[in-house]
Formats: structure tokens, sequence, C-alpha cells
């Protein structure tokens, strides 16, 4: 079976690749020469996630997954939240975390939590959820991953995302957590 997931990120592919197993193919935007910008222009993950998978079934047919994912910190009432790809700046990893400390200065309550939306579409919906809580840093250690991964220490853990290597992230991540819930799922109701 062929599953769709709407990214253009080889890492995102390879990831869910290893996830979900040999046994099914998973497709880039790439793969079906989709390169439109999608305007993820919804108020909640949950839309944005809906909005990804619905444009690529839409083309393809194809069962599509579209994920949409940030990191939401508790003393900022939510925030960055679905704008954590372009808080300060779009896709300027450094300059969004220097808006989060600065913003999260002399801040005591340091909880944050990373959360992922997969939406499945096959012309019905279905949502599946992954979190990961763990702590704000006041300065940034690691150079590994991407986005918030150097100041986010996951919960359980004493270093940041940034100091794991790319496979033991992956193997506790909200990204993992959620294609779980989805594979789980499926499991059982074979919507895919
Ligand atoms: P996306 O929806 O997966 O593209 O994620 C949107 C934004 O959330 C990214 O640009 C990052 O700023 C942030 N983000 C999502 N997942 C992670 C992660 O695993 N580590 C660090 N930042 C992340």
């Amino acid at each position: 079976m062929e599953l769709l997931i709407a990214t253009h990120n080889t890492h995102k592919i390879e990831e869910i690749q290893n996830i979900i197993g040999p046994d099914h193919t998973v497709k880039s935007l790439a793969d079906y020469d989709l390169y439109d910008e999608i305007i993820e222009d919804g108020n909640t993950f949950e839309e944005n996630a809906l909005i990804k998978a619905k444009y690529c079934f839409e083309k393809t047919g194809i069962p599509s997954l579209g994920d949409d994912s940030g990191m939401v910190v508790e003393a900022l009432g939510g925030r960055p939240g679905i704008y954590s790809a372009r808080y300060a700046g779009n896709h300027d990893f450094d300059k969004n975390i220097d808006k989060v400390l600065r913003e999260m200065d002399g801040e005591k309550n340091r909880r944050a939590c990373f959360t992922t939306v997969l939406c499945f579409y096959n012309g019905k919906e279905y949502y599946f959820h992954g979190e990961m809580w763990g702590k704000i840093l006041n300065t940034k250690t690691g150079e590994h991953g991407f986005g918030y991964d150097p100041v986010f220490v996951p919960e359980g853990e004493n270093i940041t995302y940034a100091e794991m290597s790319l496979e033991d992230k992956n193997k506790i991540s909200h990204r993992k957590k959620a294609i779980e819930n989805f594979l789980d799922y499926n499991r059982i109701f074979k919507i895919w």
C-alpha cells in the first residue's frame, strides 16, 4: 500500500518510512510532481494537517497523511504553537529560539510541549496526536536536529533534543508517537 505524505522534507519521509516499515511505501509530494505551496492558514494544528492531507488526496486519489507540529510553551499561553516555524522569521531557527528565550526571560515555569497532529485523509478524515513534554533551557545546547531542539529537554532526559543523535530523538519524539497512534488505530480499524 502507498501512503502520500504532504511534505518535501526527505528527513520526514525517511523517518516515517522507518517507523512504518518495508511492507508499505511512503511517497512524498515530489514523487507526484506536486510543487505548489500549500497555504497553511488554519487556526489549529488539526486544521493545518487537514489542509495538507486533503490537498494531496484531491490531487492524486492516494490515501494521504498531513502533519503539523509545533512547540507549545505553558508560560506563553501556548505560543509559538501553530506559528512555531515563523515565530520571528520564516524557518529562521535562531531568530525563533531567540524570541522565545526573550519572552521567557526571568520566567520560572519552563514547561513546554512539542505536539504533532497527523491527519489521515482518504475522503474521510482521521486525526492522531503525539506529544512530548519537557522544559525550555535558558541557552542553546547541542548541534543536531532542527527548530527548537537546542533549547528543549524532554521529560525523563537530561540532555536537549539537539544533543541526541537523530536516531535517539526519533525513538521518543512527538512525531514518532503520532505515527504509532496512526498505525495502532489502523491495525484495528484498517483505514489504510
Ligand atoms: P512542521 O509542522 O513539522 O514543519 O513543524 C513546524 C515548526 O515547529 C518547525 O519549523 C519547528 O520550528 C517546530 N518543530 C516541529 N517539530 C520539531 C522538532 O522535532 N524539534 C524542534 N522544532 C520542531
